[in-house]
């Protein structure tokens, strides 16, 4: 790390939406970022090094994990924002469907999480941020297996802090509200919608619709996020 860099920061998901926000916020903010993205994106013209990593793979997480620590020598921040949605019925999504929103939005961040704080503990200093949701806190018809996968974040993170926290270094959620990116054109929806929840997915979409339309911007959740990355003594949540 050179004398200007306030650190080295690995935030996953920076192709679109929060990431790339954030990446761009963090690296505005002084820090040495890289971002990953499942496809081969170029580095980015304000300085941001882009590497190839699917968050579903322990392969490929372990690699990204290798090359920030050959390239930099350290990883003082991570962001686990790498997320995906699936909407629909409690029973119309089937357990692969089910599955893949765990491999991702849960897995995804402990494989990551497993991969860093062995660095972080080397250092005796790391912050790990990782992104839940509002729907991590409040029940919502018609996500029930989306809200499962930011209710099991919110319980890890939690628990992991008090692990890790006398080693100098701090697990914080970020509990975004509904946000304007394109996480809503890629959402799953069922295999196999059921008649019998017509009209709440009916609700849900419109309400869907219309919340994103009026949500924050991802700039919010990436300010949010840069605080969280430099305060002193941060709390373990962000709402
Ligand atoms: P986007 O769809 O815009 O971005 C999602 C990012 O995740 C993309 O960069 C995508 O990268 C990456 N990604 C998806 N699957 C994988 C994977 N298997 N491995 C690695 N990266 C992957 O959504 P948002 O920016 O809105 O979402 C970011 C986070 O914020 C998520 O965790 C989401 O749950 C959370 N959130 C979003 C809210 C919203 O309203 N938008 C509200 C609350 C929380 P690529 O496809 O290039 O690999």
């Amino acid at each position: 790390m050179s004398k200007t860099e306030r650190g080295i920061a690995l935030v996953t998901g920076a192709s679109s939406g929060i990431g790339l926000v954030t990446a761009q916020a963090l690296r505005r903010d002084g820090y040495r970022v890289f971002g990953t993205s499942r496809r081969p994106m170029p580095d980015t013209a304000d300085g941001i090094a882009m590497l190839i990593c699917d968050v579903s793979s322990d392969a490929s997480v372990q690699g990204v994990v290798d090359e920030v620590l050959s390239r930099a020598g350290r990883i003082d921040l991570l962001v686990n924002n790498a997320g995906i949605g699936l909407l629909g019925g409690a029973e119309e999504s089937t357990t692969t469907q089910a599955k893949a929103v765990f491999d991702v939005n849960v897995f995804g961040v402990i494989r990551m999480t497993n991969a860093v704080l062995p660095v972080m503990r080397r250092q005796r200093r790391g912050r790990i941020v990782n992104l839940s949701s509002i729907l991590g806190l409040i029940p919502a018809p018609y996500n029930a297996l989306y809200a499962s996968t930011k209710h099991a974040i919110e319980g890890y993170s939690e628990s992991l802090d008090h692990e890790v926290r006398t080693q100098g270094i701090r697990i914080v959620l970020v509990e975004p509200g509904l946000t304007r990116t394109s996480f809503e054109e890629n959402i799953t929806r069922p295999d196999r919608p059921l008649a019998l929840y017509d009209t709440v997915r009916a609700n849900a979409e419109k309400l869907m619709r219309e919340n994103v339309a009026k949500g924050d911007s991802p700039q919010v959740v990436a300010d949010a996020i840069v605080r969280v990355a430099n305060a002193t003594s941060p709390k373990r949540r962000y709402t």
